[in-house]
């Protein structure tokens, strides 16, 4: 072990085929009353108490060769009995985890966060420290590679070798994904950007350049310099079914379906690759909102236990806005892609009735116990600091355009909170983004936010989207497979038939109800979630004819459902009813004066 280096950490994917990391830790100078260790709780960038120590199998320590104890104190921290010279912690960690925030390994490929493997050594967090990555043993993997943003120190082109973190902080915010890559390269703002891509697929590298080329230099300029950072990674897992991300300071890790990455000849990006690039889009906004522009109460991050912020629905909604707001405004999709996408996100928002609820602010602080602990009764009770904070987002932002007369918008709000913040590491106090808002735009918004932020109030979208050249509508939704979207020929003329009210999913052959919305014709009947439905009006029901059954019958007037809760056959009276107009429609208005036409290319960047 390198002696000059106060903390060093060896990893090594001692057996894939039983998803073991093992790992060495040198103590330079241990602590003189004994040395306490730790793993984190949580990851930063997700909300939610995971005790990555549950999957630490074995640890020992040993000074000179001498066993020391080693004793646990708390769920994720022990403390070793003091020793005279350098102490040598190793231990092994269970792997098997195919998310972005932990750690995966087998025989295909290993990914990990810092957060999953190292341990912090109390007393010296702010040490520099040396990581040596090794391959496994074993020919079959010589072609394996290591893609991540830590420093090198000493790293081959296969990346096996050794690198440097500043502190603990620096050391768990790199991820490392090892295996064969499939690596992209492009440059943006004057500075490297790689995506390495692992797991199966088939797609178009050159494509994927070109549109992330796009993507981050409009970002880049968005925020204005300097760039943050001396380069960047998409570290991207391919699989069948799959999605998710989460931002570092250099790099992102994203899980997407591999049937989202582009094919060759891809056109105009379909829903698949737009989600994919809006993952991209939304990460690498983090680059900046979140990983630098932070919540005064993350400085520092106390990963031993849960930190509440009223600030999410900023740094998650205003993100989510600007992740496909991006595409339409560097040119990978069009307008008309970009509303789609929109209205999606405002159906979302509609269909729980938690919005009335719960606040932006109270979901932010408590996404620890509820967003990320959702049940059942979700959509019910909480409301999404994502969906609905991009909602709020671009309403902040119409707003501002139209109170300013088009000289400022969120983007000047953004760069502030980037110069303000950002650039000087001045943690953002819970009251600053709206102090800020109002300092930029130079509007009263305490209004604004104390409805829409602070308060439960649905927020006035069809006035706003109106003056940028917009058409929205609620319709009642079509079915399952209808997530809102362009307003189509078909929505005026489709029938708006009686339904029961509530989703449900094939279990068993049987439609097994997900979820019971409020006052929804199941609601008001007592159907509950889990039940098994198997008939409706005296007729057998299944997954395969609920929904055309229920159509048939009369809008108000009660029929029996029989159904199952749990192995007891019940019988309900159920009055179907029309279904609630939920389900957002956006499009370009054709004829709504010059003005509105001006707002909207500038909103935009189009120059439609
Ligand atoms: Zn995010």
């Amino acid at each position: 072990m390198a002696a000059h280096y106060p903390l060093s950490y060896r990893i090594q994917p001692a057996s894939p085929q039983a998803h073991l990391f093992e790992i060495r830790l040198g103590v330079q100078s241990p602590a003189p009353e004994g040395q306490i260790v730790s793993l984190p709780a949580w990851i930063p960038g997700s909300y939610m108490i995971r005790d990555f120590a549950r999957n630490l199998v074995t640890l020992s320590a040993s000074c000179g060769g001498r066993l020391l104890e080693a004793a646990k104190r708390d769920k994720q921290t022990w403390r070793c009995d003091p020793c005279d010279g350098p102490l040598e912690l190793r231990y092994q960690v269970y792997a098997w985890d195919l998310s972005v925030r932990a750690a995966h390994l087998d025989t295909t490929h290993g990914y990990f966060n810092g957060t999953s493997v190292f341990l912090q050594v109390h007393g010296q967090e702010q040490v520099p420290c040396r990581v040596e990555i090794l391959p496994p043993e074993g020919s079959e993997y010589e072609e394996w590679r290591v893609a991540t943003t830590l420093a090198p120190l000493d790293a081959p082109a296969s990346g096996f070798g050794s690198y440097r973190a500043d502190g603990y902080q620096a050391l768990i915010d790199h991820p490392v994904e090892m295996g064969r890559l499939s690596l992209i390269e492009l440059e943006a703002a004057g500075v490297p950007h790689r995506m390495a891509i692992s797991g199966r697929h088939r797609s178009d590298p050159e494509r994927l350049a070109l549109d992330l080329g796009r993507i981050c230099s409009y970002q880049a300029e968005l925020f204005g310099d300097p760039f943050p950072a001396d380069q960047y990674l998409f570290l991207v897992r391919a699989v069948g079914e799959g999605y998710g991300g989460l931002e570092h300071r250099d790099s992102s890790s994203l899980i997407c379906k591999r049937e989202d990455l582009p094919r060759p000849g891809e056109g105009e990006p379909g829903p698949g690759y737009r989600r994919f690039l809006g993952l991209c889009s939304h990460e690498y906004f983090h680059l900046w909102n979140v990983k630098r522009i932070l919540p005064a109460r993350f400085q520092p991050y106390d990963l031993s236990r849960e930190v509440h912020t009223r600030l999410l629905w900023a740094f998650e909604g205003i993100t989510s806005y600007y992740d496909d707001l991006t595409l339409v405004r560097c040119g990978c999709v069009k307008p008309e892609s970009y509303l789609e996408a929109l209205a999606q996100t405002l159906t979302r928002v509609m269909r729980g009735s938690g919005r009335f609820k719960q606040s932006l602010a109270e979901s932010s602080f408590d996404a620890w116990t509820k967003y990320y602990k959702q049940d059942e009764n979700a959509p019910n009770a909480i409301v999404s600091y994502y969906a609905k904070g991009a909602m709020v987002a671009l309403v902040l932002d119409l707003t501002i355009r139209l109170g300013s007369g088009g000289a400022r918008s969120l983007d000047d709000v953004m760069r502030a909170l980037w110069q303000r913040h950002g650039r000087t590491g001045t943690g953002v106090p819970e009251d600053g983004v709206e102090r800020l808002a109002q300092e930029v735009s130079g509007l009263d918004l305490s209004d604004f936010f104390r409805r829409y932020v602070h308060g439960t109030e649905d927020p006035p979208l069809e006035s706003l989207l109106r003056e940028v050249g917009v058409g929205v509508r609620l319709r009642p939704s079509r079915g399952p497979q209808d997530f809102g979207g362009l307003r189509d020929s078909a929505s005026k003329d489709a029938p708006v038939l009686p339904v029961l009210g509530a989703p449900y999913k094939t279990q068993g052959g049987y439609a097994e109800l997900s979820l019971v919305p409020d006052a929804s014709p199941a609601q008001r009947a007592g159907l509950a979630p889990g039940d098994l439905v198997v008939a409706v009006d005296g007729l057998r029901a299944g997954p395969d004819n609920l929904d055309a059954l229920v159509a048939r019958l009369p809008a108000g007037e009660p029929v029996a459902v029989h159904l199952f809760r749990r192995d007891e056959l019940m019988c309900f009276s159920l009055r179907p009813a029309l279904p609630p107009a939920d389900t957002c429609e956006l499009w370009l208005l054709e004829h709504s004066g010059e003005a509105c036409l001006v707002r909207r290319r500038a909103w935009l960047h189009s120059g439609d």
